[in-house]
């Protein structure tokens, strides 16, 4: 079968070298010149089925309401006209009861959990140079109260059958000897070891560049501009290098999924969600940490890739701008200098934003749409990376009129 994958993020691209591997003629269309340079680029690097809470949730409203008029909270609400962040925020309301978040957070975490072992599977033979680590992940708290708290909230993972280590300061400085000089700051933490790192930037290079060795081809600097269509079927894609035919079609354009999805009928309630991260260089002197983690009164999240500190942090609504300035730094940079005083080179900082494809309820739409040939595989959200190989491997499964391995409830645009 003949296959146009939309969009070369994370996402896409491992669908493309999945769907190439199910036997299929594939073609890749991305319109930046090369793969993995938006929202893919410089994320956290957490693999982390043990973070897969739904972020709606009772607590998510008056959180957002408080960022209203304080500057310096990690979830930044900034109220536009625009109807799309209206309709987006209406339905994350209506996501945020404790019943909806427990089943949503189960959603998300079969799709992690399916997807970590899919991860496994395709980085088996060591051939995928990405700087990853499968030494588990740390969610650390400041104050015993948020740690109870913690502990409390991850039953529902720990039931899930997510395994996670409840850990004193003295673990976890013994966890981590990175964080041993600021371990009075920290009350205690619940180790994920089965949990990863590694970055996502260099996995979709990686698979891009196995997917082209293959025979894949590889539409750079091409844009996707709209769909033709004939009853319940998809007949072309339109873009700037002009019409493009294929039996079936895989959305996966992250933010900008809904634009071209809406000009054909479907609606896709996924709305840009920024944050920002800053990568440090880590020299031989540096005590750099080696277990990935987040600081979770202050919702900081940071990852070591190869010779690099990777630290994010902030949700903020305020549409599809991209842009920083160093002061939107300033406070997370402080954060981890405080708990690694040594742990990279921060001298010379390397900054970034990223938009995260949210859905209301925090899982990706996945599968047909609309039309009978048109698959979605968009909407990771603040997971992305994590969910990335488990929803290729599913849409390989989709588009063969297979079956996928796991249950789909909660995973659809349905
Ligand atoms: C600060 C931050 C930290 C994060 N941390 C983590 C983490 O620790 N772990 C985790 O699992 N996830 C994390 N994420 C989430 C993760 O990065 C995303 O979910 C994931 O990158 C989304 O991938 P994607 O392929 O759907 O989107 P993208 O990477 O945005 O890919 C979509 C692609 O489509 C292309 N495109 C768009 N429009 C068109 C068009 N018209 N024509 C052609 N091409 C088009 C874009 O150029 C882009 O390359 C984080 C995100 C952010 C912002």
């Amino acid at each position: 079968m003949r296959v146009i994958v939309l969009g070369g993020g994370v996402i896409g691209t491992t669908a493309a070298f999945e769907l190439q591997d199910d036997g299929h003629e594939v073609t890749l269309v991305e319109r930046n010149s090369g793969v993995g340079q938006f929202t893919s680029f410089a994320n956290a690097g957490l693999v982390a089925p043990g973070h897969a809470f739904a972020w709606a949730s009772p607590k998510a409203p008056k959180i957002l309401l408080k960022s209203l008029w304080r500057n310096d909270q990690a979830f930044r609400f900034r109220p536009s006209l625009s109807p799309a962040l209206w309709g987006w925020t209406m339905k994350f309301l209506r996501e945020c009861t404790a019943e909806r978040a427990r089943i949503n957070t189960q959603h998300k975490h079969r799709l992690c959990t399916y997807s970590r072992a899919v991860m496994h599977d395709i980085t088996a033979s060591g051939k995928i140079a990405y700087d990853g680590s499968d030494n588990g992940l740390l969610f650390f708290h400041r104050t015993q109260q948020t740690l109870d708290r913690g502990i409390a909230h991850m039953q529902i993972l720990r039931d899930l059958g997510q395994e996670m280590d409840i850990l004193d300061r003295d673990q976890v400085a013994a966890l981590d000897p990175a964080l041993a000089p600021a371990k009075e700051k920290i009350a205690g933490g619940i180790y994920a070891k089965t949990d990863g790192m590694g970055d996502a930037h260099k996995f979709t290079r990686e698979m891009a560049h196995l997917f082209a060795e293959r025979g894949g081809t590889l539409k750079t600097g091409v844009t996707v501009e709209g769909f033709d269509y004939e009853g319940d079927r998809i007949t072309g894609v339109l873009t700037s290098s002009g019409r493009m035919e294929a039996d079936a079609y895989v959305l996966a354009m992250g933010i900008y999924s809904p634009h071209v999805a809406k000009a054909v009928g479907v609606n896709l309630p996924i709305y840009p969600v920024k944050g920002y991260s800053i990568t440090f260089g880590i020299a031989g002197s540096n005590l750099a940490p080696s277990v990935g983690a987040v600081d979770e009164d202050n919702l900081i999240a940071y990852s070591r890739l190869g010779d690099r500190l990777r630290v994010t942090a902030t949700a903020e609504f305020s549409g599809y701008d991209d842009s920083h300035k160093p002061s939107d730094f300033a406070v997370m940079t402080r954060k981890i200098r405080e708990l690694l005083p040594t742990g990279a080179d921060y001298s010379r900082p390397d900054y970034w934003a990223g938009l995260r494809p949210m859905t209301p309820h925090g899982a990706p739409y996945l599968g047909k749409a609309g039309y009978s040939n048109l698959y979605l595989n968009t909407g990771h959200g603040h997971i992305g990376w994590t969910m990335a190989c488990g929803s290729a491997r599913i849409t390989r499964d989709l588009v063969a009129g297979r079956k996928p391995e796991i249950d789909m409830t909660g995973l659809t645009l349905q």
